[in-house]
């Protein structure tokens, strides 16, 4: 079906300027963007004192940990995710990460993301999550190495969500090794070539923590072939020069975390030194347990802050918008992150009213949208259908989300309890 966004304002990209224009979509794209569209014959939504801007890209979240927001709060990574994350996943089902993401992805589509990568287990509960919402997805299947039948057991289950759900419910499904301390090299390499036979693509934590130095090299990586697909990677906080020239001469998009790493006390990510050497640079807002909100406003102001440390002039308002819009587009291989004809129909509508956007300047509005982040979006589209609006969300059948996930949230809880007890 047809659909026109008429009389609203419409900021195409990072470097457009603000401009009055309307919007034509047909089915999932954009048909035409014009001063006027007239004779047009379908559903027209008047957005009268609106802005249209491109849907945020999430590069990097865990989706259903949404389940572990303000759990172990002030420990550092190895001591969170060895004593506080992993027992507690060992307890996970398929019910509980589809709330658990259900949850996630409800707090992303009221901010204006419409696609996100995620990395995590039990990744049927998320596929289905993502689909009852139509948020797009990058789905893997988090991959580590503990014995060849637990390698089998979690590479099978990456193939069964690539059957069933790649190419479907604007899914797409790639490979995730979790990190080269949980990962060895030569199953690194299989994943290059299992990567390679599926065509699609990888997404990794490299070089979070500092100690990950001492444990490998980026060299070691690219001999395994693993960077030659198209690659995420989380992080990147410790990189040094010669890493830096490795992930641009294999052109790897790093998904830059801010907040998760100040929160681990992990450190600043050196993006300045990264985008001297041209590396593609998107946002992510890693998982809830360790950010712990998923507002990718609030993650463009810390990162932008961050760069001003290098001085105030380093790192400039269109730079931040092309981190949360056409570079993440760029790294995933779709024509998401602009507003142009032949794009995905993927966009959030603002209330130029919102209280947080004053002066409502046009001349202003791309600065408000990096320094002054808005609590809610009017509505956010994904692929030409509403899947936020005015405070609902349409595709969404049921509206007992608030009880179930926070049953399955206690009894979890108990269970971890128990089982500490009885450790
Ligand atoms: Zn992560």
């Amino acid at each position: 079906m047809k659909k026109l966004l008429k009389n609203g304002y419409v900021l195409m990209s990072a470097d457009a300027d603000i401009k009055k224009m309307d919007i034509l979509i047909e089915d999932e794209k954009i048909m035409e963007i014009n001063d006027e569209i007239e004779n047009f014959s379908g559903k027209i939504y008047d957005m009268s004192g609106k802005l249209i801007i491109p849907g945020f890209i999430n590069t990097h979240t865990h989706l259903a940990m949404s389940l572990f927001r303000g759990i172990g709060d002030d420990l550092l990574l190895q001591d969170w995710l060895f004593n506080e994350m992993f027992p507690r996943e060992d307890l996970l089902n398929d019910d509980l990460t589809y709330y658990g993401s259900l949850i996630s992805i409800l707090e992303m589509l009221s901010k204006g993301v419409t696609t996100v990568v995620d990395m995590y287990l039990f990744m049927k509960g998320t596929a289905e999550a993502v689909k009852n919402t139509g948020i797009r997805a990058f789905l893997t299947r988090g991959l580590g190495y503990d014995n060849d039948e637990g390698w089998k057991k979690r590479i099978d289950e990456t193939i069964y969500l690539f059957e069933n759900y790649h190419d479907k419910y604007n899914i797409k499904v790639g490979f995730g090794p979790h990190a080269p301390y949980t990962c060895p090299m030569h199953k690194l390499e299989e994943i290059a070539e299992l990567s390679k036979k599926y065509n699609t693509f990888v997404t990794i934590h490299l070089y979070e923590s500092k100690n990950e130095r001492e444990l490998y090299t980026f060299e070691d990586i690219e001999k395994t072939g693993l960077f030659k697909n198209n690659v995420i990677a989380a992080h990147c906080v410790h990189v040094d020069e010669k890493d830096i020239k490795i992930l641009a001469k294999n052109e790897v998009t790093v998904s830059h975390n801010p907040s998760s790493n100040l929160k681990l006390g992990n450190g600043i990510a050196p993006i300045l030194k990264m985008l001297d050497h041209e590396v593609n640079i998107t946002l992510g807002t890693d998982g809830a347990a360790s950010n712990n909100t998923l507002n990718l406003w609030e993650e463009m102001r810390i990162a932008t802050l961050l760069q001003k440390m290098n001085g105030p002039e380093k790192f400039k308002t269109e730079e931040s918008l092309r981190m949360v819009w056409e570079n993440g587009g760029y790294a995933l291989n779709e024509k998401i992150g602009r507003l142009e004809e032949d794009y995905m129909a993927d966009l959030a509508v603002i209330d130029l009213k919102s209280i947080e956007l004053y002066p409502n300047d046009l001349n202003r509005i791309k600065s408000h949208i990096v320094y002054s982040p808005i609590n809610k979006v009017y509505a956010t589209m994904v692929g030409g259908e509403w899947v936020y609006y005015n405070g609902e969300y349409p595709k969404l059948k049921e509206n007992d989300y608030y009880e179930k996930f926070h049953k399955l949230y206690f009894e979890l809880e108990e269970k971890f309890k128990n089982k500490k007890e009885n450790d």
